[in-house]
Parts: structure tokens; C-alpha cells; sequence
């Protein structure tokens, strides 16, 4: 018998039968799509957890027989690129989907690590508290364990930064098998009030990627529910002092605290082809993007979004648009209303029509009408965006595609812009898939080469673009963490840094 077989068998006695699959349409359910960039694989098996000590018995068997572990949550992260090509074994986390604790006093919640944002914000919502951060429109799939794994960061509240902020304590399974509680909590007794428990290795495990273990527990710390939301729109020239002018802005409103979200869209303004897009998957009809006009193109220069949040009442909100408005005025950014901020769907929460669905069109499901989108991401610093704004439409081009159906954009978040580029596509048509491939490659190495950018969530996508750039002693120290924690190299090989 092969390592594999002697693993799914010896698990399958240790958990029961019912929680470990190597049926072939399992696995084929399991295998990354084979989008643009990358081709498909195929776990070997999956299994379900429901426990700390499941995670540990599986991890224990999975050394025993040099078996790969890839933990999922969600299995959205890069558009299902996960990383099973080289077999092993799919650690599905969704059936540990319990609350915890909820600690109202501390404001922390603590969760197994398959929980989705939604389920968790339904938990907190009724008490007057709310997630910090979640990736807009996926609430219904994406996982706590996994949002730690790729340091997510949410765009709707881009201001309310990364979900290192947010973190309060973690427990995880290393590769090597051992439990590790992070946080205050490690002190016998005491709450989530702090996520040090002497130096912090909480952070380590941000976009670790499933490459030094497997999270099963989570603690977040809450914000309070918003009493008042307000948006905002500024209409700024489009040009690179127009550009300058928007970056200014939106620093002095941060350095104030006054917005929660701060966004940059580039013209062609996202909003018509937002519109027509849900209008494309609404009434499905052939796919062409040379229909994509935009009326909304000649009409607006740079636009500067900003969501105006307050805890306490309307009134300190309605004070805060005032002081926004007299800000991006002082910039020479005109008000224009706020049916471009607007867009973000928060009045669902970025969960969908019916709250339990993710949003179609943001989880780029536009199989009926073939309207399939894919992107590049980027942390870089916030005088990064002239560069990126004067590199992306020339490669949209290049590569081919209609101006009209891409756009770029960045979120501001408390210390750097995230650097966002996007094109839409037909999956079906290998030459439209080539395009992307071509496009990605272009518009990775231009970002690479010339800007200081880092890449968010960095995946098998971009790491090979990551290690080269990476500083050699860091990787150093890195590999010896590594090491220590999954000494026979079972977690996750391949997707990360590690
Ligand atoms: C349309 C779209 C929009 C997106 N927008 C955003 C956004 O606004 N902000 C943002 O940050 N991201 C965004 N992303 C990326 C994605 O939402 C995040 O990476 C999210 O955290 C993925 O969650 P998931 O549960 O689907 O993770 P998965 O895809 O299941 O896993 C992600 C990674 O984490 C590892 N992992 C999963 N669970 C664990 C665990 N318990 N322990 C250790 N490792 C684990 C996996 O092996 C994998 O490498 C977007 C993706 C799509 C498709």
C-alpha cells in the first residue's frame, strides 16, 4: 500500500468513515478549477474534522506517512487556485463551525476555525457588535481560519485595516503536531483582552498560509454595530496631479480618522460596468465585450469613494461628511453624490441578495453569461498609485482587452493602498484565457519591477514572484520557523513562502 492508502485507512479507523473521502467525484469536488493562470489537481482525499483533537490525530497520521495536509475553509483564496497538484490529503474545516466563547465585556469572540463571517456576524449582530473586517460579498463561505491563513483584508472598511488588527489569539495545530495557544487566554484564566501572551506569535501565522499549521480556533476582537453609514463621492481631475491631489485627500482624512473606507477607482468609472455586469448575469445573453460602452467614462476624472461611519449617532456621522466634503474641496475634489460608493453592497453586508448567498457578481460567478473576471492584488505604499494608474490601462491594452471591461482600483487602508487591477473575460474561449495568462504575467512584473509593492494573499500565484524578491536572511529565519514546526514539511507544500 502507498503512504496514501495507509493514511486514509488509518484515519478512517481513527474517525470514522463518514468523515474521510477518497471517492472520485469528492476529490474531483476538491480539485482547483484550472482557472486562467493554472492547471487543475486533485486531493488524493478529504477529511472533516470536527475538533481540535481530530486536527491533531490527522496531522499525527499525516507525519507518520509523509502525507501532505492543505487545509480549506472556504476554497475561494485566488479563485479556488489551491494548491493540490501535488496530491494528499483536503482538510475540509467547515464542519468545525462553533461559537466558542462570546465575551461581550473584553469584545472578543472566539470560533473553530471553519466558521463563515456570516454565520459569526449573526452570532455577535443581535448584541450590537459586528466583524471588523471580512472580504466583501464571500460572508457566506469564506472562514475564520482561513481569513487569518491569507491576512485578510476587508474592502468594504479597508480603513479597519488587515485582520492582524483584529486577532486576538489563535489556536493552531502545527505540522508537527503539537497544540499552540496564542493570545492573553494562554494565561490560565484570564480573557482575550490582549493577543500577547509574552512577544506575539499571533502573527506569525498571518498569511502563513496553512504552511506552518492548522488553525482551529480563532478569537476576533468586535467593533460596535454602526448607529449611522454615509457615502461619499469626489470627482477629481483626470490627471496625475488630479491623482496626487486624491492621494492627498484621502491622507489627511485618514490621519483624522474620519472614514472607514477610502477607495480610488480609475476611469472608466466601475459603475456602469458594475450595473450592466448584474444586468449580464440577471438576463443571460451572449457574452461581448465590445457591447461594454461606457457612458459614465467621459463624465468623471479620478474618484475618490469614501464610507463615512459613526458608532454613536447621525449627527456625529453627518459632522464627519461635513469635514470629508471640506477636505477633498480643499483638494480640488468636486462632491458628486454617492451613487459610486454606493456600489459596495453594504446594505446587505456584502452577503448577498438574500443574505446567505455570496453575491454573484463578487464571487465572479458569471458562468451563464460568461462573464468570468480575475485580478491582481497589491499592498504597496500610498505614492504607489500614480505609478500603478500610469502602467495599468497601456497592459489592459496590450494584452488585448476592451478598456471598458477593466478597471483598476486601490483601497486605503490605515498605513498603505491596496493595489487593485481587474479584467473581465469569457473562460470558455482558450484565446480570452491566454489573454489573461499574458495580461497577469505583464502586469506582475511591471508591478514588481517598478514599484515597492508586496503581494497580498500570495498563494502559488505570485510566490514564486515573492521569493525573489525576498530578503535572503528573513527567508533564512523563516525556514528554520519552518523547520520547528512541520519538521517533515507536510503543510501545505507549495503554496507559500515557506
Ligand atoms: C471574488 C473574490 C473577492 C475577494 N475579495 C477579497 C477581499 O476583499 N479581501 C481579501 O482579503 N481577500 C479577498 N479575496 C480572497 C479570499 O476571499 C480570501 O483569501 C479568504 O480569506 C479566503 O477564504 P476561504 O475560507 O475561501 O479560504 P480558502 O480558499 O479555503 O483557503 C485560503 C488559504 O488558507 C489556507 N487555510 C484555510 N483554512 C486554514 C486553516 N484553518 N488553517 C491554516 N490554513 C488554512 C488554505 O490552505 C489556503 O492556502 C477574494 C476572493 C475572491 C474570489
Amino acid at each position: 500500500m502507498r503512504g496514501i492508502e495507509k493514511a486514509v485507512s488509518a484515519l478512517s479507523r481513527q474517525l470514522g468513515h463518514g468523515r474521510v473521502r477518497s471517492d472520485d467525484y469528492i476529490r474531483a469536488a476538491y480539485s482547483c478549477e484550472g482557472m486562467a493562470a493554472f492547471p487543475p489537481g486533485m486531493p488524493d482525499a478529504v477529511v472533516y474534522p470536527v475538533s481540535t483533537e481530530e486536527v491533531q490525530t490527522l496531522v499525527r497520521v499525516a507525519n507518520e506517512y509523509r502525507v501532505p495536509l492543505i487545509p480549506m475553509g472556504g476554497r475561494i483564496a485566488a479563485f479556488r487556485m489551491l494548491e493540490v497538484e501535488r496530491g494528499g490529503i483536503a482538510v475540509d474545516l467547515c464542519e468545525m463551525n462553533q461559537v466558542i466563547d462570546l465575551d461581550e465585556e473584553n469584545q472578543s469572540i472566539t470560533v473553530q476555525a471553519g466558521m463563515t463571517d456570516f454565520m459569526l456576524d449573526q452570532a455577535i449582530r443581535a448584541k450590537g457588535f459586528r466583524l471588523m473586517v471580512h472580504p466583501i460579498g464571500q460572508a457566506a463561505v469564506v472562514c475564520a481560519g482561513a481569513e487569518v491563513a491569507k491576512h485578510s483584508l476587508g474592502i468594504y472598511g479597508s480603513m479597519n485595516g488587515p485582520q492582524d488588527r483584529w486577532v486576538m489569539g489563535l489556536k493552531v495545530v502545527l505540522g508537527n503536531g503539537d497544540v499552540l495557544q496564542t493570545g492573553a487566554s494562554r494565561v490560565l484564566g484570564a480573557p482575550h483582552f490582549s493577543r500577547h501572551h509574552l512577544p506575539d506569535l499571533t502573527g506569525l501565522f498571518m498569511a502563513s498560509e496553512g504552511g506552518l499549521g492548522i488553525i482551529t480556533e480563532v478569537t476576533f476582537r468586535m467593533g460596535k454595530l454602526q448607529e449611522s453609514i454615509v457615502f461619499a463621492d469626489f470627482n477629481f481631475s483626470q490627471d496625475e496631479e488630479g491623482l496626487r491631489s486624491l492621494c492627498s485627500a484621502a491622507n489627511e482624512i485618514r490621519s483624522k480618522e474620519l472614514v472607514q473606507q477610502g477607495l480610488f477607482w480609475s476611469p472608466p468609472s466601475c459603475q456602469s460596468w458594475y450595473e450592466r455586469n448584474l444586468r449580464a448575469y440577471e438576463e443571460p445573453g451572449p457574452y461581448d465585450p465590445t457591447s461594454l460602452g461606457d457612458t459614465t467614462y467621459d463624465r468623471y476624472g479620478h474618484l475618490l469613494s469614501a464610507v463615512i461611519e459613526s458608532v454613536s449617532s447621525h449627527e456625529d456621522a453627518a459632522l464627519k461628511e461635513t469635514e470629508v466634503k471640506k477636505i477633498c474641496a480643499r483638494h480640488g475634489g468636486e462632491y458628486v453624490g454617492a451613487s459610486f460608493s454606493d456600489v459596495l453592497p453594504m446594505d446587505d453586508g456584502g452577503y448577498g441578495k438574500d443574505g446567505r448567498e455570496p453575491h454573484p457578481y463578487l464571487m465572479g460567478e458569471f458562468g451563464r453569461s460568461k462573464l468570468n473576471w480575475h485580478y491582481i492584488w497589491l499592498q504597496a505604499p500610498y505614492d504607489s498609485l500614480v505609478e500603478f494608474d500610469r502602467l495599468c490601462p497601456p497592459l489592459f491594452e496590450k494584452a488585448g482587452f476592451n478598456p471598458a471591461v477593466c478597471y483598476h482600483a486601490a483601497y486605503f487602508t490605515p498605513y498603505s493602498a491596496s493595489l487593485a487591477a481587474y479584467v473581465h473575460y469569457d473562460a470558455s474561449d482558450p484565446a480570452e484565457r491566454e489573454r489573461v495568462r499574458t495580461w497577469y504575467e505583464m502586469i506582475i512584473k511591471d508591478c514588481f519591477d517598478k514599484l515597492p509593492a508586496l503581494p497580498v494573499n500570495t498563494g502559488r500565484a505570485l510566490r514564486d514572484y515573492a521569493l525573489k524578491r525576498a530578503d535572503p536572511e528573513y527567508l533564512k529565519y523563516m525556514g528554520e520557523v519552518k523547520k520547528m514546526f512541520d519538521p517533515n514539511g507536510i503543510m501545505n507544500p507549495g503554496v507559500s513562502i515557506f
